[in-house]
């Protein structure tokens, strides 16, 4: 059961039952809420049980200064930064992978850009993209404070007319940028993978409407569907190897073979 946000919020009864599930939290990032009752829980992700995902968050240490501030900052003006539990995940894997050269689609405020940047060596340089302008002023603005200004480099443009300018390898890229063009940075990007290099896309479950068309809502439908598309894609595709992970909104990895 699908109910525009706007509408579900003209209701008292649903704003007091939705403050009462989250406990006054914020509902972040969406304005659309889909409701779904399981075994009288009524859940947001859809990706995981909420006792699941609360139990997860709550034993992953807090974080302190810029990147706390920048997680209250998002929260309140409702942009999407990766999810605590997508963030460890992100520092782990990058321990273990030790890049060289990264590259993020989608730079946001700059959260997992200095998520990356605290997670790997002096010597990793990050090149990250970000279509909106206003966004690239904020994020450049939280780098400069940090000690990772200089290993941070933020380029300003639509992806998928920066990405075929892009030269040299890289061994971890990021996406986090519009669903619907995944396949098709993708491809823009597998020229700039290095070998044994990793592809890591965010959000490809997208509220679970990708795994249920129970959840689809007609306006993102366009958006579920090249997600189906793409996920299946990098699931068959020779000489990579693809895994998807149900945290957050559903991470996909794709590893490319030598
Ligand atoms: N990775 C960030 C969050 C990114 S939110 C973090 O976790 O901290 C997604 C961002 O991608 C938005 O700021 C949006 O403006 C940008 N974006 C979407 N489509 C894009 C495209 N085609 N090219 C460049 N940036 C894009
Ligand atoms: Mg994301």
């Amino acid at each position: 059961m699908a109910i525009p946000f706007q509408e579900l919020m003209k209701n008292i009864w649903m704003q007091i039952l939705i403050n009462d599930i989250y406990r006054g939290k914020l509902i972040r990032g969406i304005d659309h809420v889909l409701i779904y009752a399981k075994e009288g829980k009524f859940r947001l992700s859809h990706i995981n049980e909420d006792y699941i995902e609360e139990y997860i968050r709550s034993i992953i240490p807090e974080h302190e200064g810029y990147l706390y501030e920048l997680e209250v900052y998002a929260e309140k003006h409702h942009i999407p930064i990766i999810e605590r539990e997508v963030a460890q995940m992100l520092k782990v894997l990058l321990k273990i992978i030790r890049p060289k050269r990264i590259l993020e689609v989608g730079t946001a405020i700059g959260y997992s850009a200095l998520i990356m940047a605290s997670s790997t060596d002096g010597d990793c340089n990050i090149t990250t993209i970000e279509r909106r302008k206003d966004m690239v002023v904020l994020a450049q603005e939280n780098i400069d404070k940090t000690e990772y200004r200089d290993r941070i480099n933020i380029i300003q443009g639509e992806a998928e007319e920066i990405l075929p300018t892009l030269t040299g390898k890289f061994d971890f890229i990021f996406f986090d940028a519009a669903k619907g063009q995944y396949l098709e940075f993708f491809n823009l990007c597998i020229g700039l993978l290095a070998k044994r290099g990793i592809i890591m896309s965010d959000n490809v479950l997208f509220k679970g409407m990708v795994a249920s068309d129970d959840l689809v809502i007609r306006r993102k439908k366009t958006i579920v569907k090249r997600l189906r598309k793409y996920l299946k894609y990098i699931n068959n595709l020779e000489g990579y190897e693809s895994c998807i992970i149900p945290i957050g909104d559903g991470v996909a990895l794709t590893y490319k073979k030598e």
